[in-house]
């Protein structure tokens, strides 16, 4: 058991194409609430703070919502300093959302310097699950695709009625702390 106080503060980061849903995703998953407000005096960047306890360990989750940045394409490398974690998220309705990844993935890897690519702490979010009438992508597509880019932890969410978010961050947070 560790015996260490000091609060760790992680930082993880949500990034997706527009309307995937990270801004609900992460309202519902700290705060409870769906839909989430949209503020419009709201400045991106934003980040949600949870505080959280992982393997006997008091942490503070820091979650970074590019909250319309991602918009204009890649986004600048100073918002990705000292990340701990980053969670990629498609809509499952939306094959455009899911053939993004890898584009994200790669900015992923060339700006989060601090991290190691072949230990890199990422997890992949299928979200809108409570929808899925119109479903444009498969689960097997997601799992290919994280199979092919080094066994990426896949969870099928949805904002809505909240599923799979506390196993989804859980395992963020996990990563962000260093365990795989
Ligand atoms: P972001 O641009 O990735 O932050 O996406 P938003 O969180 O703003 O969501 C875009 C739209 O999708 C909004 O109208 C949300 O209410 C809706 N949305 C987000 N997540 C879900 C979900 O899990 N289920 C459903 N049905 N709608 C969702
Ligand atoms: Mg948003």
């Amino acid at each position: 058991m560790s015996t260490n106080n000091t609060k760790l503060k992680l930082k993880i980061i949500l990034l997706g194409d527009l309307g995937v849903g990270k801004t609900s995703v992460l309202n519902q998953y700290v705060s409870q609430l769906f839909p989430s407000t949209q503020f419009l005096s709201r400045i991106p960047p934003d980040f949600l703070v949870k505080h959280a306890t992982v393997n006997d360990r008091q942490v503070t989750l820091q979650f970074w919502d590019p909250a319309g940045l991602e918009r204009f394409g890649p986004i600048h490398k100073a918002w990705y300093r000292n990340t701990h974690c980053c969670v990629l998220m498609y809509d499952i309705n939306n094959e455009k959302s899911f053939q993004s990844l890898k584009n994200w993935l790669k900015g992923c890897y060339d700006a989060c310097f601090n991290l190691e690519i072949d230990n890199f702490p990422v997890i992949l979010l299928g979200n809108k699950t409570d929808d899925g009438e119109n479903r444009q992508v498969t689960p097997e597509q997601a799992l290919q695709f994280c199979a092919e880019n080094g066994d990426i932890p896949y969870f099928e969410t949805s904002a809505k009625d909240a599923t799979n978010l506390h196993e989804a961050f859980g395992t963020a947070a996990r990563f962000a702390l260093g365990y795989k």
